[in-house]
């Protein structure tokens, strides 16, 4: 139990699941590394056990952990392997050996009633600690909000380990800053001994006042074939290089992403997030500059290349109500006004 993540491959021959038991009955189910190069979740189990290893645990916890061949190489995913938080029950390619795998986990974990479910990882850029949900009903909004404020709701991507766990139990998952940062094991951990202790989620609502609910709208991408740089050196997007430390913050029309190169020709891909049709908007070029052209609340802005290429440049929410629909802009703005 003391093994870090890069060094799992020694002692498991693939993904994993551990037991361990606990007062009550139903268990916590909590997977770790379905990215291998996110540990924070390993970290925060490792931390939580030593802190029981002379008690027993308040209830069970079912552990799975996930890529082990990727974590050993550092990596999100090994290049001829599926992503292991796309191919978990509503994955659109349900056949694939790991797809198989995971709707047999899915049922183990259902035989099991468990009491909520986490799933942890980190991102690559300066984000808050917060917590994703698939759904808006009040026992996972209750559990999102033992972790963070800031809940994001999410129907894509698909065939995450949320998704499939929402069918069952009141699920998360919990994004902890990046993987380096000492922080999110403390709030991980924490957040786990937490749901550990509790022994019914509360009847009463969230009130509306102790949760920032967004949803996102659109992804942002660079196209396959343009060049960016984030150090002022000359490519069809020259991004500034602090533009991770603009997610979560509500912007303003006209907020400078960068400049583009000297062709000035290249214009930034804008995807819906539901249909992942290009959307365009959000974006306005002027003077070579590239602002924001309507009030939007970013997240998973990242200065990785690697990152950028793999995923996308990051994405831009909005606030939502509990019923889903997106809050006017005025009434943001009001609730703003009111809690600074
Ligand atoms: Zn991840």
């Amino acid at each position: 139990m003391n093994v870090p993540a890069s060094e799992l491959w020694r002692h498991l021959r693939g993904p994993s699941l551990f037991r361990v038991p606990g007062r009550q009955i139903r268990p916590l189910f909590v997977s770790a590394l379905l990215h291998g190069n996110e540990d924070t979740g390993w970290q925060a189990v490792q931390a939580v056990l030593r802190q029981h290893r002379a008690t027993m645990l308040p209830r069970p916890l079912v552990i799975f952990v996930g890529n082990i061949a990727a974590a050993k190489a550092g990596v999100r995913t090994l290049p001829r392997q599926e992503d292991f938080n796309r191919a978990w029950p509503g994955t659109p390619h349900p056949d694939t050996p790991l797809a198989r795998l995971m709707r047999g986990l899915v049922e183990t974990i259902r035989r099991e009633t468990p009491f909520a479910s986490i799933d942890i990882h980190n991102n690559t850029g300066h984000n808050p600690h917060y917590a994703c949900v698939n759904s808006c009903e009040e026992t996972h909004l209750h559990l999102a909000r033992l972790f963070s404020r800031t809940i994001v709701y999410f129907e894509h991507p698909v065939g995450v380990q949320s998704a499939a766990l929402a069918t069952i139990c009141p699920a998360v998952t919990i994004e902890c800053g990046r993987a380096d940062e000492e922080s999110g094991v403390t709030h991980a951990a924490e957040f786990i001994s937490s749901v550990l202790a509790i022994h019914h989620f509360p009847d009463h609502p969230v009130p509306d006042g102790d949760l920032d609910l967004m949803q996102t709208f659109a992804i942002i991408k660079i196209p396959k074939d343009a060049s960016f740089s984030y150090d002022g050196t000359d490519a069809d997007f020259r991004l500034r290089p602090d533009l991770d430390r603009l997610n979560f913050a509500e912007l303003e029309p006209g907020t400078i992403f960068g400049t583009l190169g000297a062709a000035r020709s290249r214009r930034l891909d804008i995807v819906a997030a539901e249909s992942k049709r290009a959307v365009g908007g959000y974006f306005e070029y002027v003077r070579g500059e590239i602002r924001l052209s309507e009030r939007a609340v970013p997240a998973m802005l990242t200065t990785d290349p690697n990152a950028v290429r793999l995923d996308c440049l990051g994405y831009l929410m909005h606030r939502i109500g509990r019923d889903g629909r997106r809050i006017a802009e005025q009434q943001t703005r009001r609730l703003i006004g009111s809690s600074s």
